[in-house]
């Protein structure tokens, strides 16, 4: 039987980060992963790093880490993860007061500048001045979240680390209840610690194993157009991102009872107005969010398309009927907007690394702070990380 110090559940890129992470602590490492060809948020996510939207002293040191861990990355990781410093486009709608909504951005990190729709038009071209009131231009980092990630478990592999593409169907637990592993449809794993890092499928996963975390995940769409001839200027997202709201009103405490049901749609579906475009010109055009009880509730690809294509449309009329892929898969997220980082109350050798609805800016930094973490609590060096405790799922208990 083989053993692992660690078993990381999940090979997006929280799991990629933390199995890398872990193994350069000289921990030995099995990342489980269900699909040869990723296809989760890591695979469809625009790949934007919002360094300048730290709010509080947490998460503008952790955005001002972040950032500087990703312009090093590539070197560390020894392969090219796409990072560029490139213009966001925040655009704000015709019904909206862009100097109330520029207001409302002085909390963040970096504050933006107010331009007209004109100017904004200027900057990307590819914007409809008559479909926004104004727009707010920032600056913004992008990587190629696939091939980052793709990256991370290379890397972890070159430091001894493990990966199997496999499914994992259940935890195992000892006599006293420790978590000590996980079984699959090959094989169980047993390790001295399991963390999940499954995105929006962990509630599943930890639900069907008796535990109850207050993580939660949408339903999101987009859609993926292959290398085009032109070129774009900025990331363009929209100011007023109904995403957040959204989270905020189905992860409420009220709402709780509901994720408990199997079939449940706890909001209307929303749409916010998004493109980017990557190294090899193909673009990314989005998104709808959905929050739905059912992590494998079915939608209508042909009906959503229309949709987001109608939308698009008005703001970037260029884009909306080129043809491309419908991509759909699950975002995870939590009620304070930060991730769960720790173990789980009440599960010995269980821990949680997910739950970041917006994080690629973040995870780089937070995986080498757990892993260090995890690694200096195994030898009892006794390290606390001080963030790492701010994030500990024991924060919404009580
Ligand atoms: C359209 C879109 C745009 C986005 N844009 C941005 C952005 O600009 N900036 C930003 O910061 N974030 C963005 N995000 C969010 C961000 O991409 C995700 O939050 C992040 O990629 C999540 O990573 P993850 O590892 O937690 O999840 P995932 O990438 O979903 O990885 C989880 C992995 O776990 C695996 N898994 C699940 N269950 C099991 C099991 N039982 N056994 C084995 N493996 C399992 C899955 O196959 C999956 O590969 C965007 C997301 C989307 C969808």
């Amino acid at each position: 039987m083989k053993t692992y110090d660690w078993i990381v559940v999940g090979g997006g890129i929280t799991g990629a980060a933390l199995g890398y992470e872990m193994a350069k602590q000289g921990l030995k490492v099995l990342l489980l992963e269900q699909h040869t060809n990723l296809q989760g948020a890591s695979r469809h996510s625009y790949g934007g790093l919002a360094y300048w939207s730290g709010t509080t002293p947490l998460t503008r040191q952790l955005a001002k880490e972040g950032i500087d861990r990703h312009r090093n990355l590539s070197a560390e990781l020894e392969a090219d993860t796409q990072l560029r410093e490139l213009t966001l486009i925040l655009t704000i709608d015709p019904d909206s007061d862009p100097e109330a909504v520029a207001q409302d951005y002085q909390k963040f990190a970096i504050a933006p500048q107010l331009l007209t729709p004109e100017a904004a038009h200027a900057q990307e071209p590819l914007i409809n001045p008559h479909a926004i009131s104004g727009a707010l231009q920032l600056p913004h980092g992008h990587i190629n979240p696939l091939l980052t990630t793709l990256a991370y478990t290379k890397a972890m592999e070159r430091l001894g680390g493990t990966v199997h593409y496999e499914q994992v169907l259940s935890l195992i637990s000892r006599r006293d209840e420790h978590i000590s592993g996980v079984s699959t449809a090959q094989a169980d794993y047993h390790a001295s610690g399991v963390v999940v890092c499954a995105g929006g499928f962990s509630r599943g996963l930890l639900k069907a194993a008796g535990f109850s975390v207050p993580l939660y995940f949408t339903h999101a769409e987009s859609i993926e157009i292959p290398p085009v001839d032109f070129t774009l200027q900025a990331i363009v997202m929209p100011a007023n991102l109904q995403r957040s709201k959204m989270e905020g009103f189905a992860s409420a405490k009220t709402q709780d009872h509901f994720w408990e049901g199997e079939d449940h749609e706890l909001a209307l579906p929303i749409m916010d107005v998004g493109m980017i475009q990557f190294q090899d010109q193909s673009l990314r055009l989005g998104q709808i969010s959905r929050v739905l009880s059912n992590p494998h509730a079915a939608v209508d690809p042909a009906a959503s398309e229309a949709k987001m294509r109608q939308q698009i449309g008005e703001i970037f009329p260029r884009l909306a009927d080129l043809p491309g892929t419908w991509n759909h898969c699950l975002v995870a997220f939590c009620r304070d907007y930060l991730p769960l980082v720790g173990s789980i109350p009440d599960a010995n050798g269980l821990y949680i690394f997910s739950g970041f609805s917006n994080p690629l800016v973040f995870v780089p930094t937070l995986a080498q702070r757990f892993a260090t973490h995890l690694a200096s609590n195994s030898d009892n060096s006794g390290n606390d990380d001080d963030i790492i405790q701010q994030l500990s799922p024991s924060r919404f208990m009580g």
